[in-house]
């Protein structure tokens, strides 16, 4: 499903293709990095081929695979990354998109072992919280899905170490936006580390914001709304 309820293949597909050329805009998939998927019903998923940049995929290129990685449809390869895709649909039967991708500052925090938690701005309270680093593993095997997963029921967001990032929610647009929002995260402590006068919220703070969240968050789900798109509308993503 995406944000307009677009639940048919067709329209998964041409989802796929929007978010894979806005992450490619936004240079966080050189060459032929980073991987999206989205589930297609309960026990298929739809995902982008291997080997193919994400600013030029297009829809007739994904590939349909089970859930445990296997290729069920497409002329093209499964990516090797799919266990970390499979790892979050596994432990979350509320994800119904996963995003991977190898935004720069968010990458160099994780290949600096930095994880994300040291909360500097308000809006990562609001938005997707401290991000923590997965321990290294090697990309394409199953340790990368076994490093993640102490931590994919508490988060919605992870940086794994010397790689890059994994985000994910209901729709394609929320784990798109969660991902941004990592990256603009690691840019803002890396721009405040360099000012050299960092001020982390306390956690009264924190917790004042948690509150207002929790409200928030209230308030859109009576208008039947979703955290995350209720706070963007403005914004549009198209092609
Ligand atoms: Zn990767």
């Amino acid at each position: 499903m995406n944000e307009s309820g677009c639940t048919t293949e067709e329209g998964l597909r041409r989802e796929l293709v929007r978010f894979s050329r806005w992450l490619s805009r936004l240079g966080f998939t050189p060459g032929t990095s980073g991987n999206l998927s989205v589930r297609l019903d309960s026990r298929r998923l739809l995902v982008t081929p291997t080997g193919v940049s994400k600013g030029l995929v297009k829809a007739s290129d994904m590939v349909i695979v089970d859930l445990h990685g296997r290729l069920l449809a497409g002329s093209r390869k499964v990516t090797s990354e799919i266990s970390m895709h499979l790892a979050v649909y596994g432990q979350r039967q509320d994800v119904g998109a996963v995003v991977h991708s190898h935004p720069p500052t968010a990458t160099a925090f994780a290949c600096s072992g930095r994880a994300l938690d040291e909360i500097l701005c308000q809006e990562a309270v609001m938005t997707v919280g401290a991000v923590p680093l997965a321990s290294y593993a090697i990309t394409g095997t199953a340790e990368v899905a076994a490093s993640m997963r102490p931590f994919i029921s508490e988060h919605d967001a992870i940086l794994l170490e010397n790689h890059g990032a994994v985000s994910y929610g209901v729709t394609l647009l929320e784990a798109f936006m969660k991902m941004e929002t990592v990256e603009h995260l690691a840019h803002v402590a890396l721009v405040a580390h360099q000012l050299g006068s960092a001020r982390p919220l306390g956690r009264d703070q924190v917790q004042q914001l948690q509150s207002a969240r929790t409200k928030y968050v209230e308030n859109v789900q009576e208008e039947g709304l979703s955290p995350q798109s209720g706070e963007r509308t403005g914004r549009t993503y198209s092609d």
